[in-house]
């Protein structure tokens, strides 16, 4: 096919690097390679029986037609309560729109706000989608770094400098991918009072991550209410529930824009899956500080953090990160840049994933598709037996680079 038939705006969007990684680990096995797949972000754990439950129930009852645009009125009321009670956060069911995956959340804001050449603020690094969804969406992303030494925050003096007159949205997630990093409530109010003298800004707070940080909570910026007519919470069940494949996300803002994002979606998916839908009633009712199976992914999660971080501090030419959620360390490795196993050279991140992913059998995500090339994201959501031998990997791999 000629790219003539292909649209300018499909032409310009990068793949996910994610999902490319995934694909290619994908390949790699199918030809009896024994790879480790630390590209994607997404837990190893089964889906717990009582969602399983409430999905088979949900088809017996036959939840198999077309739901609301928006959701079914009572899973728009269990995430309103959900963010009353995990979050302290005020939103009516109305407020609410649930999507397929968090994803479509995140993009139909953009579809529903953006205007060609409206700039969003992006810190970096940041998730690979944001990027490629404003452009979808014709808007202009607008970068502000932040780098290891200050845990990849950005100051609300950095942002204030990156506001200009077609600024239209700020969109971040704490806890971070790449990075694990979480903004403490004394820095989201400060991001939030900066905000508040910008009322013009959109601020999408991405809190996919939210139940999966080993420091006690996870604060939301919309509970600062100076800046909550201007807020948008991202999240869904994908991360905490280990549901990626169900596809179910959600949205909470203003009626104004929540009704906007129901007329995007309206004219693309419909609606979220039914069953998915029902089944995540179930989980939303559940108090997550009293559910035994979250407990147990985050233990999981935490002792897997602690065990990659032990093994990169001894691995020499790379400087990891200390990442207190998600399930990702994003280490520094500029160091070995220039270094060599004898045979090729690794010049940046991508030739040390390339190198790894061929000599050691590990994927990993090279920083620059997140908007940092000076690191590379290692996840962790897999089992501790394929995090040491990655680790093995990894080290003798590394340790043959002179
Ligand atoms: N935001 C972030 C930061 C993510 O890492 C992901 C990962 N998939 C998503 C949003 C989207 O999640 P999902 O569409 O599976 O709900
Ligand atoms: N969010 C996950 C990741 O960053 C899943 C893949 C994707 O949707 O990007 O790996």
């Amino acid at each position: 096919m000629k790219n003539t038939v292909l649209s300018a705006r499909i032409l310009k969007m990068s793949e996910s690097a994610t999902l490319a990684m995934t694909k290619k680990s994908r390949e790699l096995k199918a030809q009896g390679l024994d790879v480790i797949n630390l590209s994607i972000g997404e837990p190893d754990f089964n889906v717990p029986d009582f969602i399983k439950d409430a999905a088979k129930k949900a088809i017996d009852d036959n939840f198999s037609f077309y739901p609301p645009v928006a959701g079914y009125p009572q899973l728009r009321k269990a995430v309103s309560d959900k963010l009353k009670r995990d979050n302290q956060l005020d939103y009516a069911p109305e407020q609410i729109v649930v999507s397929t995956g968090a994803k479509q959340a995140i993009a139909n804001v953009f579809l529903a706000t953006l205007n060609p050449g409206d700039e969003v603020i992006v810190p970096a690094p940041y998730w690979v989608s944001y990027t490629e969804l404003i452009k979808l969406a014709e808007g202009v992303p607008v970068y502000v770094s932040g780098t290891i030494e200050t845990e990849f925050k950005i100051s609300p003096e950095q942002i204030e400098a990156a506001i200009t007159p077609r600024t239209k949205a700020f969109i971040f997630s704490s806890p971070n991918n790449p990075s694990g990093m979480l903004y403490s409530y004394n820095e989201l109010q400060s991001l939030a009072k900066m905000f508040a003298r910008h009322p013009e800004v959109l601020v999408i707070s991405d809190e996919i991550y939210e139940l999966i940080n080993f420091v006690g909570k996870s604060t939301s910026i919309g509970i600062f209410d100076e800046i909550k007519e201007q807020t948008v919470i991202i999240n869904g069940l994908s991360k905490a529930f280990a549901m990626t494949g169900w596809r179910l996300g959600y949205s909470a803002t203003s009626i104004e824009l929540a009704k906007a994002i129901e007329k995007v979606q309206g004219q693309i998916t419909s609606a979220a899956n039914a069953v998915s839908q029902i089944a995540a009633v179930t989980a939303l009712q559940v108090d997550p500080t009293e559910c035994k199976e979250l407990t147990m992914m985050k233990s999981a999660f935490k002792e897997r953090r602690d065990y990659v971080l032990k093994r990169f501090g001894d691995i020499p030419g790379i400087r990891p990160n200390n990442p207190e959620g998600a399930f990702y360390v994003f280490p520094n490795i500029e160091q070995l840049f220039g270094k060599s196993d004898g045979q090729s050279i690794i010049k940046d991140d991508n030739d040390l994933s390339l190198y790894l992913l061929n000599k050691a059998l590990v994927a990993l995500v090279p920083g620059s598709a997140f908007g940092d090339p000076n690191c590379i994201r290692f996840s962790y959501a897999t089992s501790m037996e394929n995090i040491q031998k990655a680790m093995d990997r990894i080290e003798k791999a590394i340790l043959e680079l002179k």
